[in-house]
């Protein structure tokens, strides 16, 4: 299969291009590098399954040749880059989704968006299935992500109705692994690093809200089948395990050997209290569950970090 991937120079999107590329898929990466870097990539220049296009995804996307798939991964995706950067995480969230089903229809390719949990905006149900419709702030600072990416679900759903375009929906829950950016501002990144350099862990709020840490191998494996499967409807790709903040924290300070002091900070607008995913779905239809605990996921990430924190690359870390 030819496959476009958009956000390839992310986080999830160049682990994704490594699958698909694994696998003896051929990859076309297109980003803009608004969020990305093209170090995710670099080990990918030259190989013969794989090219790049530097392009903005809110823009005409050309593409030569044919095209089997099209996955749109191309957002900002931490916090403090869609804070940073609001219009275009609307933009991409919205046009990018537009430009992006267009290229999938007029190429006869399958489409798999890449949502979010944020959909779901700070939960009333717990754990969260699919069929939960959310709890959003449209107006809030959060909501420029969250509502950019329901109307992205609503668009990718009337292509399938409309014009039978073949689309999957990933809700994917916080993800972790190397390749995040160390400054990128989210929770698992921000607390090693600054346990590594021996800064203070930044608590917001008490610590008491809840997160459910994916390591990323877990999830591309459950995108990997959620797009060869036939299921159109959202599906959860999550590890339910669930943690508050404080007590990653004290996982973080124990693995990384750190003598870091807590500082608690104010919780950010909107700071969703709880999160887990109910993964009945993804376990039923693609017999897919996350195989990592978080303590092996720490252990697999912290080095990645620990070099970039030798190499002195985290300047903006905070
Ligand atoms: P990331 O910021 O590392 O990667 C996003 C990539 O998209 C970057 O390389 C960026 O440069 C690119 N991009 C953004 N706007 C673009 C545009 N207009 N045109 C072309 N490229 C553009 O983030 P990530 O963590 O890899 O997230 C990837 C996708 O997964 C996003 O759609 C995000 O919403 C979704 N997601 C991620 C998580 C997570 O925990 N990492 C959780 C839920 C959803
Ligand atoms: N958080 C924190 N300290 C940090 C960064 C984040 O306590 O240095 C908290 C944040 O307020 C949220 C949780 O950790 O409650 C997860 O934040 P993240 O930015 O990783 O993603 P979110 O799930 O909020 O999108």
């Amino acid at each position: 299969m030819r496959i476009l991937i958009t956000g390839a120079a992310g986080f999830l999107g160049s682990h994704l291009c490594d699958r698909f590329l694994a696998e003896g898929h051929e990859v076309v990466g297109m980003d803009n590098f608004i969020t990305g870097t093209p170090d995710n990539i670099a080990h990918l220049i030259g190989h013969p399954g794989f090219e790049f296009i530097e392009h903005n995804v809110t823009s005409f996307i050309y593409v030569k040749g044919p095209l089997d798939g099209v996955l749109h991964f191309a957002s900002p995706a931490s916090p403090i880059d869609y804070l940073e950067q609001p219009i275009p995480t609307l933009k991409v969230g919205s046009l990018g989704t537009h430009k992006t089903l267009g290229l999938a229809k007029a190429k006869g390719a399958r489409y798999l968006l890449a949502s979010t949990s944020e959909v779901y905006g700070d939960p009333q149900v717990h754990p969260q299935p699919e069929s939960y419709w959310g709890h959003v702030n449209p107006v809030g600072p959060r909501g420029v992500y969250d509502e950019a990416k329901r109307f992205a679900e609503a668009m990718t759903m009337a292509y399938h109705r409309y014009h039978g375009l073949d689309t999957r929906i990933v809700r994917i829950f916080n993800t972790y692994g190397p390749r995040m950016r160390p400054a990128d501002g989210r929770v698992v990144s921000n607390f090693i690093v600054q346990a590594l350099r021996g800064d203070p862990i930044t608590i917001y709020g008490e610590g008491e809200q809840t997160r459910s840490f994916t390591f990323v191998d877990d999830l591309v494996d459950g995108i990997y089948r959620l797009f060869h499967s036939d299921r159109v409807e959202p599906t959860n790709i999550g590890n339910p395990g669930e943690f508050t903040i404080r007590e990653l924290a004290d996982l973080v300070l124990e693995m990384t050997g750190s003598s870091s002091a807590l500082e608690f900070r104010p919780l950010p607008q909107d700071d969703p209290k709880t999160r887990q995913p109910d993964i009945t779905i993804a376990k039923a239809v693609l017999g897919w569950e996350p195989r990592v605990p978080l303590r092996e996921g720490l252990e697999r990430t912290i080095p990645y970090f620990r070099q970039l924190v030798e190499e002195g690359a985290t300047a903006r870390a905070m």
